[in-house]
């Protein structure tokens, strides 16, 4: 290995790890979020040259080995470059969270894979030259703490890749002494780490590694539908300390930083989550630590009232304030156009237009703002959950277009209900409600909307783009 190739590529490792934050920085403000994406895409690109060369460098390329070892990595990085480019472009932005939650899957495999080749090589090596004993351990120490992270992540985001897709049932495992079952595997783990590294065999990695990944699996198949926003975040965290463990191992400065930036990042995005739902963040995190088996709703709540296009533009006509409240059906109908054409006819008559946006609506984190701006909505007339709230009642209509678990009353009257105790649109407040959506199924949590039965509440069935549309016209 040559100095000049190593330090150019240290450099270079630390001109992409300012950028990765420059990319963080800019990805948390909308206006400045283009310039973020292109920041991150820029130090990926500066990461992954200084790494092709810096691994080039350290081969002797006229050994057969290290061909064939070169030649793979190409055909690897080819193959997965052309899977993934084809992955994302295909992508509809509802699929978003499951594709995230699939590529966590990576990250935790690789972190396993990389884990398992730290041990296999260090025992080969160990076993023909003197290697420092207290490096050893250490060494021993981060192959089972990463293999852990690791083989957690893989079954964990399977797990959310099933349920987000809905490949899985959303609803909470429920097992018998679940939360001493996860305790208890914790505890296991660490009495294994202390083993592991007084006397390291393949059988306790093996151990490890089967634990791990049960414990993925049970750790998010245990949490509800509702909390799944925060159960994708959270693994995204798990994520990025997998590939820090990782880099600890390769002796890779840049994967530790980018590792930690994401796994910091990823947890303090689940906090602020779980406050936004008002839920407990240890309890996510545990698998649903303390929840208890929500009661199944069977609840009568009467008979629903439908209306028709025609009057639900009189009542438009004649109403003074509106607001629209969108959800996940707004972006699987790709409503978002109408919408906008709506809310111009609508302020071109003088009615005073508004959108509620509840932080977990849609499927993604911001999801809502991301379709309303690329339709040009004026951005001043999008208010956060708390900024609406109080207006309803002096609201003449709200259009609840594609939105159910977020506007749903249970969540404050209904202590049983799944989604108890989560912060909700309180739409039904105002004068009228006309709810947008093509049957009376329930929402991604699984739970029945009381809003739906309301005396102020009527149905306007259909593909919510189809509906939006009429009306435009017919206003
Ligand atoms: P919901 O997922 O609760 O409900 C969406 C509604 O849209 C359904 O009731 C559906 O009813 C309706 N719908 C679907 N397609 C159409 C269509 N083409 N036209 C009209 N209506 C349609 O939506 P919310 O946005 O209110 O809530 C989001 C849920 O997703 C929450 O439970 C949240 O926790 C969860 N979640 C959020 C994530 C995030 O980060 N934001 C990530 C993962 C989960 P019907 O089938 O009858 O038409």
């Amino acid at each position: 290995m040559t100095m000049t190739a190593e330090s150019a590529a240290q450099a270079a490792y630390i001109v992409a790890a300012l950028l990765f934050v420059l990319s963080l920085a800019g990805l948390s403000r909308h206006e400045s979020s283009r310039s973020g994406a292109l920041s991150g895409i820029a130090g990926m690109a500066v990461a992954l040259i200084a790494t092709a060369v810096l691994a080039i460098d350290r081969l002797d390329l006229d050994s057969g080995k290290a061909q064939v070892g070169l030649a793979l990595t190409v055909v690897a990085v080819l193959a997965g470059a052309a899977v993934g480019l084809q992955r994302a472009r295909q992508v509809e932005m509802t699929a978003m969270p499951e594709l995230i939650a699939m590529l966590h899957s990576f990250v935790g495999l690789a972190a396993v894979l990389v884990g398992w080749n730290g041990y296999l090589q260090v025992e080969h090596a160990s076993s023909q030259t003197e290697v420092a004993p207290d490096l050893l351990t250490i060494h021993h120490a981060e192959v089972f703490i990463g293999v852990f992270i690791g083989a957690v992540t893989f079954t964990g985001s399977i797990v959310a890749f099933g349920k987000l897709s809905g490949r899985i049932n959303s609803s909470p495992l429920m097992l018998p002494a679940k939360n001493v079952l996860n305790l208890g595997a914790l505890g296991v783990f660490a009495v294994l780490t202390i083993w592991f590294t007084a006397s390291p065999n393949l059988a306790l990695l093996t151990a490890v590694t089967i634990l791990a990944l049960l414990l993925g699996w049970h750790l998010v198949a245990s949490i509800g539908g509702g909390d799944m926003p925060v159960v994708v975040s959270m693994l995204n965290s798990y994520s990025g300390w997998a590939a820090a463990a990782s880099g600890f191992l390769l002796n890779n400065n840049l994967l530790i930083v980018t590792g930690a930036l994401v796994g910091s990042s990823g947890a303090y995005l689940s906090y602020i989550m779980c406050q936004a739902m008002n839920r407990s963040f240890i309890s996510v995190i545990a698998g649903g630590f303390g929840a208890v088996q929500p009661v199944a709703a069977g609840q009568d709540y009467g008979e629903h009232r439908e209306i028709l296009v025609e009057d639900a533009v009189q009542l438009l006509k004649e109403a003074s304030s509106v607001v629209i409240v969108p959800g996940y059906g707004m972006a699987v109908a790709q409503a978002q156009y109408p919408v906008a054409d709506l809310t111009k006819r609508l302020r071109e008559r003088n009615v005073e237009v508004r959108f509620g946006i509840h932080p977990v609506a849609g499927r993604l984190p911001g999801h809502m703002n991301v379709l309303l701006a690329d339709a040009r909505v004026p951005y001043d007339i999008v208010l956060e959950m708390d900024e609406i709230n109080d207006d309803f009642a002096t609201t003449s209509v709200v259009l609840v277009i594609g939105a159910n678990d977020t506007v749903n009353p249970a969540a404050l009257e209904e202590e049983s209900s799944p989604i108890a105790g989560m912060p909700v649109l309180r739409v039904w407040e105002a004068q009228d409600v006309i709810v947008f959506k093509r049957s009376m199924a329930a929402g991604y949590a699984g739970v029945q909307n009381p809003l739906f039965f309301r005396a102020n509440t009527q149905m306007l069935f259909g593909d919510a783009k189809q509906r939006v549309e009429e009306i435009v016209r017919a206003l």
